[in-house]
C-alpha cells in the first residue's frame, strides 16, 4: 500500500483481542504497530477457559495457543439446588490455560510475525491519523481500539454513546491441586457463581462472578462445602485478582479510521466463557474489512458473531436473577441430560440459531 502513513495498522492495547487484532492484519500483508501501558506477560482476572469454538477461532487467524501448562475440558457441568447436569461439547475440546501463558505465546506469534511491540507505550489520545503515545507519536491509517472494558479510544472515537449495559464483579484465584472432573464446573449459588476451569494437570482456576461488589470468593465457598472441602487443602497458587464483568452493547463498533474490538467494542457476561472468543472472530472480520478497504463490513460481521453470545448470555442472566426459574431449568437438565447437550452445541457454535429456539422450545415443555 502506498501512502504517507508511519504504519497501515496502529492497535492501542495489547491484551488478547489486540493482539490477535495485530496478527490477523499482519497476515493479511498490513504493517503493524501495538501499544500497551504495561508491561507483559500482563495477568487479568479471567476464568482462562477456551470453548472449542475460541480454539477454532484462534487457529483460523493463526494464534497459537500454549501447549504446556494447559489442561483439556470435554464439556460443562452445572451444579446447584442439589442436582448436577452435564453436556459434552459435541465436537473438539475446550483447553483452559493460565492467563499469562496465553498472553506470553500470543507475544512470541506477534513478534515473530514481525508486529512491532511496544510495552510501557501509553496512548493518550487520537486526532484524525496521528496516535499520541507517551513517547511521541504515529500516523496509521487504520486504528484499532482494543483497550478493554474502560476503553478511551471508544470515547476518542465519540463511539460511547447510546451505549447500553449492566455489570457484575468478578474474581479469580488458582489453587494448586489436579482437576477432578474434565469439565468446566459451574456451581449456580444466589446471585453468584463459581465456575472451576483446569487450566494445569495439577491447576485449577477459580472464578467468582457476582452481582454483589463486596462478595469475595472464601464467602461465596462457604455456600458450596463439598467445593470448599475440595480446596481446603490445596495451596493457593496466585494472588487474588479482581475484575468487572460487562455486558455492553454499542451501537456502532467504528467510525471513520477508528475500530473497536474486544471489550472495547462491547462485551457479554463472563459466566458466557465466550470474550476471548469473541475477540479471536472479530480479528478475523476486521482483517477482511482492512483487506477490502471497508470498515462498514466489520459492523455486520461484528453483529452477527456477537448474536448468539448474548442471546446466551441473557438467558444465563435470567437464570442468575430468577431463582425458581434456575432450580427447574437445573432439574430439567440433569433429568434430560440430552437437551443440555442441544444448547450447548448451540451455545459453542455447533448447532444453528435455530436449534437453539427449538431445544428452547423443549426446554420450555419441560418446564411446564
Ligand atoms: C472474572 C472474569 C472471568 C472471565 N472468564 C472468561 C473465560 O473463562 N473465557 C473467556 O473467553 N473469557 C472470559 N472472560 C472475558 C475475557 O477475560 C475478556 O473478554 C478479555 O480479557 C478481553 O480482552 P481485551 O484484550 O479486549 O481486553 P483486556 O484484556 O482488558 O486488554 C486491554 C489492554 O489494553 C491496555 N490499555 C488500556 N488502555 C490503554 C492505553 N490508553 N494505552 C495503551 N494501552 C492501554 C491494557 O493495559 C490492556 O493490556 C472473563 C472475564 C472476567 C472479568
Amino acid at each position: 500500500m502506498v501512502d504517507n502513513f508511519e504504519t497501515d495498522v496502529f492497535v492501542i492495547g495489547g491484551g488478547p483481542a489486540g493482539l490477535a487484532a495485530a496478527l490477523a492484519a499482519k497476515r493479511k500483508g498490513f504493517r503493524v504497530i501495538l501499544g500497551d501501558g504495561m508491561k507483559p506477560p500482563i495477568d487479568k482476572a479471567c476464568g482462562e477457559g477456551l470453548m472449542p469454538d475460541a480454539v477454532e477461532a484462534a487457529r483460523a487467524i493463526g494464534i497459537p495457543l500454549p501447549t504446556s501448562p494447559r489442561a483439556p475440558f470435554r464439556g460443562i457441568r452445572f451444579l446447584g439446588n442439589g442436582v448436577s447436569a452435564t453436556a459434552d461439547f459435541p465436537d473438539g475440546t475446550g483447553w483452559g490455560m493460565r492467563r499469562t501463558a496465553l498472553h506470553q505465546t500470543m507475544i512470541e506469534a506477534a513478534r515473530a510475525a514481525g508486529v512491532d511491540l511496544r510495552w510501557e507505550t501509553v496512548v493518550t489520545g487520537i486526532d484524525g491519523c496521528r496516535v499520541h503515545l507517551s513517547n511521541g507519536g504515529v500516523t496509521a491509517r487504520w486504528i484499532v481500539g482494543a483497550d478493554g472494558g474502560q476503553s478511551l479510544a471508544r470515547k476518542w472515537a465519540s463511539l460511547d454513546t447510546g451505549m447500553r449495559g449492566s455489570h457484575r464483579f468478578g474474581f479469580r484465584r488458582h489453587y494448586q491441586v489436579a482437576p477432578w472432573a474434565e469439565y468446566v464446573e459451574v456451581h449456580w449459588g444466589d446471585a453468584f457463581q463459581i465456575y472451576i476451569t483446569p487450566v494445569a494437570p495439577e491447576e485449577v482456576c477459580v472464578a467468582l462472578i457476582s452481582r454483589d461488589p463486596r462478595r469475595r470468593l472464601d464467602d461465596a465457598l462457604s455456600a458450596f462445602p463439598e467445593l470448599a472441602a475440595r480446596l481446603r487443602h490445596a495451596s493457593v497458587s496466585s494472588s487474588d485478582r479482581g475484575a468487572t464483568s460487562s455486558t455492553r452493547k454499542l451501537k456502532k463498533v467504528w467510525s471513520g479510521r477508528v475500530a473497536l474490538i474486544g471489550d472495547a467494542s462491547g462485551s457479554v457476561d463472563a459466566v458466557t466463557g465466550e470474550g476471548l472468543c469473541l475477540a479471536f472472530q472479530q480479528a478475523g472480520a476486521l482483517a477482511d474489512a482492512f483487506a477490502r478497504n471497508d470498515l462498514a463490513s466489520y459492523q455486520t460481521a461484528h453483529d452477527r458473531i456477537s448474536q448468539r453470545p448474548r442471546l446466551m448470555s441473557a438467558l444465563l442472566l435470567s437464570l442468575d436473577r430468577i431463582p425458581p426459574l434456575r432450580r427447574r431449568v437445573l432439574q430439567a437438565f440433569a433429568g434430560k441430560p440430552e437437551l443440555f447437550s442441544r444448547v450447548l452445541a448451540a451455545h459453542v457454535g455447533a448447532a444453528r440459531l435455530s436449534e437453539l429456539a427449538s431445544a428452547g422450545i423443549a426446554l420450555g415443555a419441560e418446564l411446564l
